[in-house]
């Protein structure tokens, strides 16, 4: 099959690779019909954590829309040609930790992730026209026909991360929130804390075209970089009588965006992170987290799979559309290229659809 295989920092290439095979009687084999690249994709592809990965054989991607096209002898939900979609990380749904609702934390998988390389399960990722899926009864997931094909890959987890990430603010009607990074999850869970509350969303990011896409959405958008933040901080403060919003949504996922979340929050505020933190020496202020009595709920590693009936609901409601922030549809060919232009963060680049 052809994949795309990680040779080094920003560099994947379509390669053939072997076709996944049936390894277990509980693995079914699914052919992708819609992939995507997330946000977390890029400590990977930009080489910032490269014990995780082995270059020439690492395929990348934990976001799909599939067609079943194989399954093991022990798989009872599902048949040849279901449409389906997987959380990015794999669970068994019965281990201490799964039945707490940490499946992300599945003792019995050890946290295996798709496509994220060799320090989670070292599993073949989505960027590829063939995924295995290993304890597919456990945690693969049937898709409802009302809901398109482009709109899958979003099940796997910008969706259900955002959900969770506003879940846990627990925004009441009107309080002040700030969402601080605005990339493709930031935006869909700005879009949910709007519908939440009737007072002040702010929304923070270094990039003009997504502060322009969190205006549009409602947010008065504020400018991350370095030179500006001072200013913008200073909006927020004038905004809220001094003391900074009741809660902080975080996708960000970088060691600064938190230190900017724990600036913008009031006494009292709850910090919900959603973000992806992989920068292992990252120093946090405790004075500053204590002396602001902030409630702090990390959720980045997100148990995506118990949000995923949530994500499906606000589908089938329409409560809210997540092709709004896809810019790029692509074919595997051109995913090589598209993965440079998402690192780089170019203008107009927000989300890219990979079709198989
Ligand atoms: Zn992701
Ligand atoms: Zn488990």
């Amino acid at each position: 099959m052809r994949a795309a295989v990680y040779h080094g920092p920003r560099n994947v290439a379509i390669e053939n690779v072997p076709d996944p095979k049936i390894e277990d009687a509980s693995d079914l084999i699914v052919a992708t019909k819609v992939a995507s690249m997330c946000g977390s994709d890029l400590y990977l592809f930009n080489g910032e954590v490269a014990d995780m990965v082995s270059p020439g054989h690492t395929t990348l991607g934990h976001e799909i829309c599939g067609e079943v096209v194989e399954v093991g002898s022990a798989v009872n939900r599902f048949a040849v040609g279901d449409r389906v979609t997987f959380p990015y990380s794999v669970s068994c749904g019965r281990c201490e930790s799964c039945r707490a609702g940490q499946t992300a934390h599945c003792i019995t998988t050890g946290k295996a992730i798709y496509g994220f390389g060799t320090a989670f399960g070292d599993l073949g990722g989505s960027q590829a026209e063939y995924v295995r899926v290993p304890f597919a009864d456990d945690h693969l997931e049937k898709v409802p026909d009302s809901i398109v094909d482009e709109l899958v890959p979003f099940l796997s987890c910008n969706l259900p991360a955002a959900a969770i990430a506003v879940t846990a603010a627990a925004i009441q009607p009107t309080e002040t929130v700030a969402v601080v990074g605005c990339g493709p999850t930031g935006l869909l869970a700005l879009e949910l804390a709007r519908q939440q509350t009737h007072a002040d969303v702010f929304a923070f990011d270094p990039v003009a075209y997504r502060r322009e896409r969190a205006d549009a959405l409602g947010a008065t958008a504020l400018d991350a970089n370095p030179g500006a933040i001072e200013e913008s901080v200073q909006t927020v403060l004038d905004a809220t009588n001094g003391l900074g919003v009741h809660k902080v949504i975080e996708f960000a996922g970088r060691g600064s965006g938190f230190d900017l979340a724990v600036t913008v929050a009031r006494p009292g505020a709850t910090l919900s992170g959603g973000g992806v933190y992989l920068e292992r020496d990252h120093p946090v202020s405790l004075f500053d987290m204590y002396f602001k009595n902030l409630q702090l709920r990390l959720n980045g590693f997100a148990n995506a799979k118990t949000a995923q009936w949530q994500a499906i609901d606000l589908m089938e409601r329409n409560a809210i559309d997540p092709t709004s922030v896809v810019t790029h549809r692509i074919a595997l060919e051109d995913f090589p290229a598209a993965a440079v232009q998402f690192a780089e963060r170019e203008p107009g680049f927000l989300k890219m659809l990979i079709r198989g």
